[in-house]
């Protein structure tokens, strides 16, 4: 049996055909036809905020850390169970991070955490949505609204998932969202950066066009462009954009496909759930739009012992987030506030195979070997 893939990229139709018409005219490039088609589409789901198409999440954060003007001993606080970029943008500017554990149920920063952590040096609270679970928005407005902190959505997986009708990412003063290769929705390599915040919407464009004014040269505004801030080549470039137009095109079409696969998993597994044997992704979950289909198991022994079987079987399953606080870099330069379900829960997660080249069959598959995992010992 061939290897099943923990990711894969979508087998795409339309994709040669957009560089095929992008290559036969320079104009088209140096205008950015497809980021401008993709930002038409994106428009339509974020209404509400100025869009930036960047080369990665990671751009988009760094864009924030440089609007907020982080100094040197800010702190910034943020869930200790997330991806590196979520605290790099912030501590490559002298942020000191402050790590939140996480609700083990949701997998998200816990809220209720948050005020005892707050100090006169805190600029920002960094809410980001794991496996696309949206997390408490309106508490955590409310803690920012009261202590007057930015509240920046990491909303990197969250594409396509709301909170109370209002898309993820769209909530915050700023989103970041990720369409890297390993997301849902992929341009190769790209981010989206969303400003929420009126305050921040002209220094953006300077920040994202390199700290130049280029953008009001082009709206006419200005005779010629120069360098008025800092910043840097934050753009996606038009390959990338050709790729991800392909894949907001299908988007309809990918989540339907992964909604089935993760309804799916969820009602082959529910069984070993009832039984105790593991746990799965909460309920209100399957059929939303999620990043990931992960299973917790009973020990970090058990979910180790499942891993290598599934990938003895040529089944690709991982895990991820060592707690950012436990790891060289969090524990030089920042500090933890909590217990340690974030290290349980890193201990004891695995995320199972989920892409749109999956096939309903596979997906048995895997949940028929999970099933001797527990039973055929
Ligand atoms: C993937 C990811 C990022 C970084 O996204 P890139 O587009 O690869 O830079 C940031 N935060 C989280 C939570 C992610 O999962």
């Amino acid at each position: 049996m061939k290897k099943i893939l923990f990711n894969n990229i979508r087998q795409t139709y339309n994709f040669t055909r957009n560089l095929e018409l992008l290559f036969s005219d320079y104009e088209l490039i140096r205008k950015k036809h497809f980021s401008n088609l993709c930002l038409d589409k994106l428009n339509d789901i974020y209404p509400n905020c100025e869009l930036f198409l960047t080369h990665s999440a990671t751009g988009a954060l760094e864009m924030i850390a440089s609007l907020i003007d982080v100094q040197v001993g800010d702190e910034i606080i943020m869930p200790s169970f997330t991806f590196v970029a979520t605290a790099n943008a912030f501590v490559s500017k002298g942020a000191t991070p402050v790590f939140i554990d996480i609700n083990p149920n949701t997998l998200n920063i816990d809220e209720t955490l948050i005020e005892q952590a707050i100090t006169p040096k805190t600029k920002a609270v960094i809410a980001m949505h794991y496996a696309g679970h949206p997390c408490k928005m309106n508490v955590l407005k409310e803690i920012c609204k009261k202590h007057q902190l930015y509240l920046i959505e990491d909303a990197a997986v969250g594409f396509g998932n709301n909170y109370k009708d209002q898309a993820l990412g769209s909530m915050g003063d700023f989103g970041a969202i990720s369409f890297d290769v390993t997301k849902h929705i992929s341009a190769v390599q790209g981010g989206l950066l969303l400003i929420n915040n009126e305050k921040f919407k002209e220094r953006a464009n300077n920040i994202y066009h390199l700290g130049t004014n280029r953008n009001a040269f082009q709206k006419g505004e200005t005779p010629y462009y120069e360098w008025v801030d800092i910043g840097s080549k934050y753009q996606m470039n038009e390959l990338n954009a050709a790729y991800l137009y392909d894949q907001l095109c299908q988007s309809d079409e990918i989540f339907r496909i992964r909604q089935e696969l993760s309804k799916t998993y969820y009602s082959k597994l529910k069984f070993l759930e009832e039984k105790n044997l593991l746990r799965l992704i909460p309920k209100d979950l399957v059929g939303s739009n999620i990043h990931e289909f992960y299973i917790i198991l009973n020990s970090k022994e058990e979910r180790e012992r499942l891993r290598i079987y599934l990938n003895q079987k040529n089944i690709e399953a991982l895990f991820h987030y060592i707690p950012l606080h436990n790891t060289g870099m969090g524990l030089k330069t920042g500090r933890y506030v909590g217990a340690k379900f974030t290290e349980d829960i890193s201990n004891r997660l695995l995320r199972l195979p989920f892409h749109t080249e999956l096939t309903i069959n596979e997906v048995e598959y895997i949940t028929s070997l999970i099933f001797n995992f527990f039973f055929n010992k």
